[in-house]
């Protein structure tokens, strides 16, 4: 008896810029790994467009797709998000569920299943967390750290006010503090994390005194262009664990493709080594592009 073949189903990531994304080879990877006939695609939409494109996104032969800068808000504003999206007040993933555009933010699951590959049961030992940024990727690293229970989330911004909206976001949890205190807020931070853009290429350092922090802390950089940002070569070099962005990039994209094609995928050293040698060959991109 012979199988039918399955329909080919395509995905895609929506940016604007969006060229110079990682999510295509990572899918197209699996892809061809599980021998699932299908393909993702990049596909640049200006701000203004976005809304149309996505209305129509199974016209277009989409089963779903990723959304990256700028529009990861708008992209929960016309979806059903869940409750995870609706938590962060963004969606990176969209998926057509019997004709309905549904929503969920998986940032989250990024960060803390690489978190958790490589440094595993951190949350048992983590009583504070000094989270670095508070942007849309803070907000998806925050909201990861009081699904863990994370007792006082340290939140250091450049620009007060957003730090402080997090703690009207997400409760008494989190705590603002100035830019400017962040060193000196080090000595009994167990959970390092780095949400700027700093120390990113093309974008200042991130000037920090990792030696404050104490011998058993962990440090988490979201950066991941240079690969061995200066902030986890500095963790490394002092023998602390650490977690980098494209871990995270990676982990992030496990839920997407399951969810488009049926497949729950594995985040492997061989994958790793091929978006590795991607960003090697192509040295890096824009701040914010997944
Ligand atoms: P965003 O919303 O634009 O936020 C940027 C953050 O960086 C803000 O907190 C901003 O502070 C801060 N910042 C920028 N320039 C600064 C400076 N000169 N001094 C001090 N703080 C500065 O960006 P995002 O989407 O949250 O992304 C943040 C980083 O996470 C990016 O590098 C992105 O690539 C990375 N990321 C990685 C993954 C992954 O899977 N690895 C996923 C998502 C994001 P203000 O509020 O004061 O402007």
């Amino acid at each position: 008896m012979t199988t039918p073949a399955r329909a080919a189903r395509a995905a895609c990531i929506i940016g604007w810029p969006v060229e110079h994304s990682r999510s295509p080879p990572i899918h197209n990877y699996w892809l061809e790994l599980y021998g699932i006939a299908g393909e993702y695609r990049r596909e640049a939409v200006p701000p203004e467009q976005f809304a149309g494109f996505v209305q129509k996104l199974g016209e277009r032969g989409y089963v779903g797709a990723n959304v990256t800068v700028p529009h990861k808000e708008a992209a929960l504003a016309l979806s059903q998000g869940d409750d995870r999206a609706r938590a962060v007040g963004a969606a990176n993933t969209l998926w057509l569920d019997d004709g309905v555009l549904r929503s969920t933010n998986t940032d989250v699951e990024g960060f803390l299943d690489n978190l958790d590959a490589c440094a595993p049961h951190w949350d048992g030992n983590v009583r504070k967390a000094l989270v670095l940024g508070a942007g849309g990727a803070a907000r998806a690293v925050v909201h990861g750290l009081v699904v863990r229970g994370i007792e006082r989330i340290v939140v250091v911004n450049r620009t007060p006010s957003r730090a402080v909206a997090l703690r009207e976001r997400f409760g008494e949890r989190v705590h603002p503090a100035r830019w400017d205190e962040r060193n000196a807020l080090f000595a009994d931070a167990a959970l390092l994390v780095n949400a700027t853009t700093l120390g990113m290429e093309r974008q200042p350092g991130l000037a920090l005194e990792v030696g404050l922090l104490p011998s058993r802390a962990i440090v988490a950089d979201l950066v991941y262009a240079p690969l061995l940002t200066p902030l986890v070569r500095a963790a490394k070099s002092r023998g602390l664990r650490t977690a980098d962005g494209l871990g995270m990039l990676l982990h992030q994209a496990v839920r997407g493709f399951a969810l488009w094609f049926g497949k729950k995928p594995e985040v492997t050293a061989e994958l790793r080594a091929l978006v590795e040698a991607d960003l090697a060959a192509s040295g890096g991109g824009p701040a914010g592009i997944t």
